[in-house]
């Protein structure tokens, strides 16, 4: 656990831990420091130019939208542009789609910023969404048979407001009473609401506040449509977070293993093992029950239990040191290490499509009955 601990309190809090032989670290001994010298390089940024997109810094929603958009009129014939809905105080969101067109194709879908503190995952994904537009005609057929789906800001009320008025703010902007706040990865319909305050919370004055019902927020319900109402099967699902560098799958909201647990594992192993050869960082592997906690109403147990799609994951980034506080000089590094780790999930999904033509449950089915116990 997190405490966040006003300065000149901190001995007699130590005094307490201590007292009662909890054992704590001190992981980041001055947080105003970091952010205060983080909103300064971006103010300079912000000054020489609000519309170049670089991998130095991180980048206001604007900034990012319009790298969508310069994509589309650089790559035309691969890239478009879609409004999937609007967020609670009335902003866009914007969805990159990459793809030749074939129809035989798979969807990938890949989202970030769902919690908008986490500012290094909307830079990989828009990384990746770069990086692929411009090197899509020479990337291999297990790539350029996907069609892929980028939303790098999944909720663009809260992430302007972690640059505008709090850092740390985790859900989006809609008010509930006196309260603000939802926390999106706890508001999709799989296991809503399941293990009581430890899956989720009821109290709209939590952090992990799951909404009135499953699907209230309008940033939940664009992902929904988006998802159900594209014209592609999604084969790949990665919803992009921080921190903890691990690599997590369904289920979150009980603890017995996802039906597709040993593939999952698989999977996720591909993408750690391209990580680990990109930068030498170990992302461990795993359920997100196994690996974090219990978490009710993910977008993941969703993609995977309700919109059948496969391969879904949740990917914690860096790092474990500066937490959400990533430094910018690390961006790049991340990025590459992600989009390695991508790439060869996707070899792998090939792979095992290829063996079985219709995905891991019917081969799951297969096994049981050609079994002759
Ligand atoms: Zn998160």
């Amino acid at each position: 656990m997190d405490v966040l601990v006003e300065g000149n309190r901190l001995p007699s809090i130590a005094g307490i831990f201590h007292e009662r032989e909890i054992p704590y670290t001190v992981a980041v001994a001055d947080v105003n420091a970091i952010i205060e010298y983080q909103q300064a390089s971006l103010a300079k940024a912000f000054c020489k130019s609000s519309c170049i997109m670089d991998w130095t810094k991180y980048h206001r929603l604007e900034t990012i939208n319009k790298l969508l958009e310069d994509l589309v009129v650089l790559f035309p014939d691969r890239c478009s542009i879609h409004g999937i809905g609007s967020s609670a105080e009335g902003r866009e969101m914007i969805v990159l789609r990459i793809s030749n067109g074939k129809t035989s194709n798979d969807g990938v879908w890949i989202d970030g910023a769902i919690h908008p503190r986490e500012w290094i995952s909307p830079a990989v994904v828009a990384y990746i969404a770069d990086c692929l537009a411009r090197t899509f005609d020479k990337q291999p057929e297990y790539i350029t048979n996907k069609d892929w789906y980028f939303l790098p800001i999944l909720n663009p009320d809260g992430y302007e407001y972690t640059h505008t008025s709090d850092r740390m703010w985790r859900k989006n902007r809609a008010h509930y009473g006196q309260c603000v706040g939802v926390d999106l990865n706890r508001n999709f319909s799989c296991g809503w609401g399941e293990n009581g305050e430890e899956g989720s919370s009821s109290d709209p004055g939590n952090c992990f506040y799951r909404g009135p019902e499953p699907f209230s927020e309008p940033e939940t319900k664009a992902v929904r449509r988006a998802i159900m109402e594209a014209n592609t099967t999604f084969k790949v699902f990665l919803s992009l977070h921080s921190y903890g560098e691990v690599i997590i799958f369904p289920w979150g909201y009980t603890e017995d293993p996802c039906s597709d647990y040993v593939e999952l594992l698989e999977g996720g192993t591909a993408m750690a093992k391209a990580i680990n050869k990109t930068s030498g960082r170990i992302y461990k592997v795993g359920s997100t029950k196994d690996l974090m906690y219990y978490a009710a109403g993910t977008s993941i147990d969703w993609s995977y239990g309700v919109a059948n799609i496969p391969y879904s994951y949740m990917v914690e980034l860096r790092d474990k040191k500066n937490r959400f506080l990533l430094p910018a000089e690390e961006i790049l590094e991340t990025s590459l290490e992600i989009f390695n780790g991508v790439l060869n999930l996707m070899k792998f999904v090939d792979k095992r499509n290829k063996g079985t033509q219709a995905g891991s449950k019917s081969k799951a089915a297969l096994v049981v009955t050609s079994s002759p116990v």
